[in-house]
């Protein structure tokens, strides 16, 4: 069996343009802009890449965006300042700390002192309870967007065989979460499960949110299953120069997608999906600010 190929670069194109026509909705039907403020302490190379197509991308669906850099050698008392004036600001709908913060800043206080509401990243612990508890939450944005690309190919996803494997707060766990919020039977694997080759063999979905470059062999997977590649790893590449990198997943590739029913690939995957879901998550906030009806087909 050839795997289909899921391509989340085309589907993060459709979410983005389904979040546009609605903010374009709210904007000529209620005189509202959704709006967006990311806050950046450092000079964290990663982050600014990340951050600045945030910005980009928050632009082109019609947003406001709001970009804050505060220094690396920010006070909490500073940085939790920042976070209150965009908690009390109306025409801020969405707030996120891109992480990691500074070692000297205390991860848990900061996030748990953005409103709830426009906890667009879904880490404030009141959202992971909501959650946790099947309740209207604001969700994870990169499990929220494999969840919505398993429902794109599968329809339901009831009854079938999850396999998470890892059990960060940021993806596995919540991931998890929702796959049983969609009714399957959810395993969640880490780096202390016996046997996870058997355990992955039983799956007809696999996640892999590991960060272990092309972990998962093709013969752990079983015949026809789904897997949903997290992973982000950067590996020397010579075969295309010297210096070179290229990015791979937790799963390889190759012979996954040679047993496997659907999988997505890297990059071009779970990645586009996630910014996607930061500017659905904020617009759900914005709807939901103003007692709005939601967005149909963008939330958990
Ligand atoms: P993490 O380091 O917080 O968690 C990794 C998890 O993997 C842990 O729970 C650990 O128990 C488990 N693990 C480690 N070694 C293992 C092993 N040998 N066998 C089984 N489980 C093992 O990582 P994270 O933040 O969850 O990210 C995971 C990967 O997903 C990384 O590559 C990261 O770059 C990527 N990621 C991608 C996106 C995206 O937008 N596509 C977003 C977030 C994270």
């Amino acid at each position: 069996m050839t795997a289909t190929v899921i391509d989340g670069k085309a589907f993060a194109a459709k979410v983005r343009g389904m979040v546009g026509e609605h903010v374009a909705t709210l904007k000529a039907d209620h005189g509202i802009t959704p709006g967006l403020a990311v806050v950046l302490v450092g000079e964290d190379p990663a982050s600014q890449v990340y951050v600045k197509s945030k910005g980009k991308m928050t632009v082109e669906v019609g947003m406001k965006s709001v970009e804050h850099r505060m220094d690396a050698d920010v006070s909490e008392a500073d940085l939790l300042a920042m976070i209150d004036t965009l908690n009390n600001d109306p025409t801020i709908h969405g707030i996120l700390v891109q992480l990691p913060l500074p070692d000297h800043l205390n991860s848990d206080l900061v996030i748990n002192s953005i409103d709830p509401a426009k906890d667009v990243d879904g880490f404030h612990i009141s959202n992971v309870g909501l959650l946790g508890t099947g309740q209207k939450a604001m969700v994870p944005c990169t499990p929220l967007g494999s969840l919505m690309m398993l429902r794109d190919h599968h329809g339901s996803l009831s009854g079938m065989n999850a396999v998470v494997i890892g059990r960060s707060n940021i993806v596995g766990k919540p991931m998890a979460q929702l796959l049983l919020g969609d009714s399957c039977t959810v395993t969640i694997a880490h780096s202390r499960t016996k046997d996870l080759a058997a355990v992955v063999r039983q799956a007809d979905i696999v996640v892999a949110a590991v960060g272990r470059a092309e972990m998962v062999p093709g013969d752990w997977i079983k015949p026809g299953a789904t897997v949903i590649d997290v992973g982000i790893n950067r590996l020397d590449a010579p075969e295309k120069g010297e210096g070179k990198t290229k990015l791979v997943g937790d799963v390889d590739y190759a012979s996954c997608a040679a047993v496997a029913g659907a999988i997505t690939p890297v990059p071009g995957g779970v990645g586009p999906m996630t910014i996607a879901c930061l500017l659905a998550n904020t617009l759900t906030a914005c709807c939901r600010a103003n007692d709005l009806a939601e967005p149909t087909g963008l939330t958990a």
